[in-house]
């Protein structure tokens, strides 16, 4: 079977697509980069915000256009949007042949074979961590995500993912080592490790490690330049967590930590566990800890019962030049959240203005802080060309700031001294420091 995947959401998706990929390369699939190449159709989905829903069900509108020409083709939803539909995903597209959620995306080969048969089929399973990443079958690259828990016991009132990814598990120390030893020797130079909440990772092992530990194990993989890890959870950083960022050379100096809002009533409502003072004192305490320390976050605009007044609390912190990355978002109400249940939903034009206003504020700040990098020098690891102009090169500092240079290809995933020339809103143009 030749089979197209597409991916919403976020880099857990991303994670997810490749396990999913890979189970059906070792079941004797082939990938093809376009749909009507394909005889199985997967889209792979997110119940964030309703947007990503919207997307999807377009998406499978346009196949199932296609599935009336060529009946024989088959259409998976898998992942967070299918496990929180369920069997109703089947009444909202007759052309869905199976439904599968996050945790039994290795099932899919099975599942679709199934559904080859003609009839609807549904599988959201118990998920297994298995054997993680195979270079055999796993497209090589400069960076990976490893994933490395599942699931969120948090429940923010906003938020759909506890719902569609059940409850927080952590993945042995020894399979995740073993899947980065295996990603490194075949070229990868930089890991990011995943978990919705990853500051609470291992709790629920035997032997109990916590993230530092994890941190400190995986730096001694020879090889591996360069570490990340997300999400942190701004409540749960621990003294220790704090040391090893510092300590361990291979972690890079850049966090993402989402605020949500600058307002502790909002902050309360959304049960974040946190006040904005909070944040700011840990945001000091990081950054004292490690010199040169970037930091990027997300923001919901327009949640349930936001003032103008909740809001300027927000647009103060984004004001105070400390992000140099920032992701916004339109509170969208998810079904079965507690959020959704709460009065004084905000309206649609109101969120917009106040998206349009926050955004124009971050820009500024982050431009600022850009702006001044421009005549300093940085390592930057290169990943790949720059996808508007295939002659330049795209890679990223230790600092997570997009940097773009001439330079031929065989420097990919090689780390490059380079001089930064421009900045621009969300990424800079550096010179190499070395011949081309
Ligand atoms: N586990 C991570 C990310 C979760 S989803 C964390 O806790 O930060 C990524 C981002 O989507 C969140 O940080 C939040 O800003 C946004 N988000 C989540 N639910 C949302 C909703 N219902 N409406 C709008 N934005 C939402
Ligand atoms: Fe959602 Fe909160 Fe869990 Fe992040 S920590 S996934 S925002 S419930």
């Amino acid at each position: 079977m030749k089979v197209y995947i597409k991916t919403y959401g976020c880099q857990m998706n991303e994670y997810d697509s490749e396990r999913l990929a890979q189970s059906l390369l070792e079941d004797g699939c082939t990938r093809v980069q376009e749909a009507e190449e394909a005889d199985l159709l997967l889209v792979n989905t997110c119940t964030v915000r309703k947007l990503a829903e919207e997307k999807a069900f377009s998406l499978i509108g346009r196949w199932a256009k296609m599935k009336k020409q060529r009946p024989d083709l088959i259409i998976g939803m898998v992942g967070c949007l299918a496990q929180h539909l369920q069997k109703q995903g089947f009444k909202r597209s007759p052309a869905i042949d199976f439904m599968a959620g996050p945790r039994a995306i290795t099932q899919v080969p099975k599942i679709a074979k199934q559904a080859g048969c003609g009839k609807p089929v549904s599988e959201f399973g118990v998920f297994e961590f298995g054997q993680g990443w195979n270079p055999k079958y796993g497209e090589r690259s400069v960076t990976a995500y490893v994933d490395v828990m599942e699931g969120c016991d948090q429940f923010c009132a906003y938020c759909a993912v506890p719902l569609a990814r059940g409850r927080e598990f952590s993945r042995p120390c020894q399979d995740i080592l073993a899947e980065i030893r295996r990603r490194v020797a075949s070229g990868t130079r930089e890991i990011t490790l995943l978990g919705q909440n990853i500051n609470r990772y291992g709790y629920n092992l035997p032997d109990k490690p916590d993230l530092a530990e994890l941190l400190y194990r995986v730096a001694e993989i020879p090889g591996l330049l360069r570490l990340r890890f997300l999400t942190g959870h701004p409540k749960d950083f621990t003294q220790r967590l704090i040391r090893a960022m510092a300590e361990i050379p291979q972690v890079c100096e850049s966090i993402h930590l989402p605020l949500q809002s600058g307002s502790d009533t909002i902050l309360r409502a959304m049960k974040r566990g946190y006040t904005a003072n909070d944040y700011s004192e840990l945001a000091q305490q990081l950054r004292a800890a490690i010199p040169g320390l970037t930091i990027s976050t997300d923001f919901i605009v327009g949640f349930p019962g936001e003032t103008e007044e909740n809001f300027q609390a927000t647009l103060e912190m984004a004001e105070k030049n400390l992000f140099h990355n920032a992701y916004c978002f339109k509170y969208s109400s998810r079904e079965d959240t507690v959020a959704a249940r709460l009065p004084d939903q905000v309206s649609r034009e109101v969120k917009e203005n106040r998206l349009a206003r926050l955004f124009r504020e971050l820009e500024r700040s982050a431009l600022n802080i850009r702006t001044s990098l421009v005549g300093s020098r940085d390592k930057v690891l290169i990943e790949k060309p720059d996808i508007r102009t295939k002659q330049r090169l795209q890679g990223r500092t230790r600092t997570n700031h997009i940097v773009n240079l001439e330079g031929p290809r065989e420097w990919i995933g090689k780390e490059i001294e380079v001089e930064i020339t421009a900045a621009k809103n969300w990424s800079l143009s550096g010179k190499a420091m070395q011949e081309v």
